[in-house]
């Protein structure tokens, strides 16, 4: 070995770096709770940024190389922090991580990664029996993206007619996935990925409350098979991105039933609503579908990137790919402990672990009092905003998602559109707040997810404040 990979695996350096670089992410932590002066985020432009990077001094030592990461690091912790779906990871899940990673037991099969393979269906079948399965199976795997591609896939392979992996589809078919616009878009992007096009989506309208209107099912229904095309499969959203809207399952599965189609229920956001009591009914109708892809990083409390894919009838998981890695797997049997064979990856991290720590660390208490405070918080928020004058939501918020505008009378809808695009990049450029936008149906609305533990009724005050100083100050024109 030479001098430097000596030096680059000394223990002895692992732990002189390891132990204030906690107690430096520790003081992060405290930062974020408690300095009322940090911005959430307070990165620039990109190319201000690079130069960081860039420029950064040859002598640089560790902690020159990690400050500004952490400095312009875009802050989950924080209390005034709800933008996207990701959420601020309890700490002993990045520890987790951090054991999983040195030891980098990837698992395509169990020699690679044998505690990663057991914990991982220890995680799996918890999971699943939560869903309302029977004898569920699946994996984990690498995002809700992932996961809605594979459970599509084994959608295919269970409804088209004939071998499809092997053979591809029978000539002449054209199948079809019926999915409403409110869905997320990896759903679009998987039908299209399967090769079957724009064709292969079949638009399911939805109502005022965005919610697919199964009184219009039917009526899709029917309008694709006059088109020629088959529909084999139909996703249901456990909360839909924009809105966080849950579509009636219970509904949704009976629709599959009748039709013979493949039920799947996306739950990345809002699947995990499984380990809440107060709002479990939201998931009513899971324990019918055929499979059900849930995030971790998003109301699961772990860091990027795990999601469980379940399988109501666990042996369908195993015939999505039916090709043989031969020098993988032994083609004679399917073992539940090698996992490559069910999975879109080969190496993949070792997931299950920092889930199976906070699980017995915290018990199922840590979710479940997470899930319903945050669903409760953003029912208060919502409340909060309609009590305004000049302010408005776009529909009652069912889980932690929460879209909402100015709109003081008088202002047209360009303008209120406008105004509120406006406040979005204010929040953003002061980083007062971290809030996103979204436009529906042509209206502009900011949007919150209440992602943070610690986000209650003063942050909220703020925004509706903040955002009418704001509002004020502008030369907006009012009729
Ligand atoms: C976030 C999300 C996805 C995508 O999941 P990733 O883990 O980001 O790949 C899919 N569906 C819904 C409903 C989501 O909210």
């Amino acid at each position: 070995m030479t001098g430097i990979l000596n030096k680059a695996y000394d223990p002895e350096l692992f732990r002189i770096q390891g132990h204030p670089l906690i107690d430096r992410m520790a003081a992060y932590l405290e930062s974020c709770y408690h300095d009322r002066e940090l911005p959430v985020l307070e990165a620039g432009e990109p190319q201000d940024l690079w130069k960081i990077w860039t420029d950064l001094a040859p002598d640089a030592d560790l902690m020159d190389m990690l400050e500004p990461v952490l400095r312009f690091a875009n802050r989950l912790h924080h209390p005034r922090y709800a933008g996207h779906q990701v959420v601020p990871p309890v700490p002993l899940a990045a520890l987790g991580e951090m054991v999983s990673a040195l030891l980098n037991n990837g698992m395509a099969i169990y020699e690679m990664g044998p505690s990663g393979t057991v914990i991982e269906r220890e995680v799996i079948e918890w999971l699943g029996r939560k869903c309302g399965f029977d004898s569920p199976d699946g994996f984990l795997t690498s995002g809700g993206t992932a996961g809605n591609l594979t459970a599509l896939l084994a959608a295919r392979q269970h409804k088209v007619p004939g071998n499809v992996w092997a053979n591809g589809l029978p000539a002449g078919m054209r199948p079809g996935v019926m999915v409403s616009s409110t869905a997320h878009y990896s759903i679009d992007r998987a039908v299209r990925v399967m090769g079957w096009g724009a064709a292969g989506i079949i638009p399911l309208p939805v109502d005022e409350a965005f919610r697919i209107d199964p009184s219009r099912m039917e009526e899709a229904f029917s309008a694709a098979r006059q088109q020629g095309i088959t529909p084999v499969a139909l996703v249901g959203s456990a909360g839909t991105t924009a809105t966080g809207t849950y579509d009636d399952l219970a509904f949704l599965a009976a629709f599959c039933r009748d039709h013979n189609l493949w039920f799947h229920v996306d739950g990345a956001h809002g699947g995990a609503v499984v380990l809440s009591e107060k709002y479990r009914h939201l998931a009513r109708g899971f324990e019918l579908a055929d499979s059900i892809v849930i995030d971790f990083h998003k109301l699961l409390l772990t860091p990027a990137l795990t999601t469980a894919v379940l399988f109501r009838e666990g042996s369908r998981s195993y015939s999505t790919f039916a090709q043989e890695a031969d020098y993988l797997l032994d083609p004679a049997d399917r073992p539940w402990y090698d996992s490559a064979a069910r999975t879109l990856e080969c190496t993949k991290k070792m997931m299950g672990l920092k889930i199976y720590l906070l699980r017995r660390s915290y018990g199922d208490e840590i979710f479940r009092e997470y899930i319903d405070s945050r669903y409760d918080m953003t029912r208060r928020f919502a409340q909060m905003v309609v009590e305004r004058p000049g302010w408005e939501i776009a529909t009652a918020p069912m889980s932690n998602i929460l879209c909402f505008r100015y709109a003081p009378s008088g202002l047209g809808p360009e303008e209120t559109n406008n105004l509120n695009a406006t406040l979005r990049e204010r929040f953003r450029q002061e980083g007062r707040f971290y809030l996103v936008k979204t436009l529906l149906d042509g209206r502009l609305w900011l949007r919150m997810t209440v992602m943070n533990p610690f986000t209650a009724e003063p942050e909220m005050r703020d925004i509706l404040d903040l955002a009418e100083g704001w509002a004020g100050e502008r030369p907006v024109s009012r009729g």
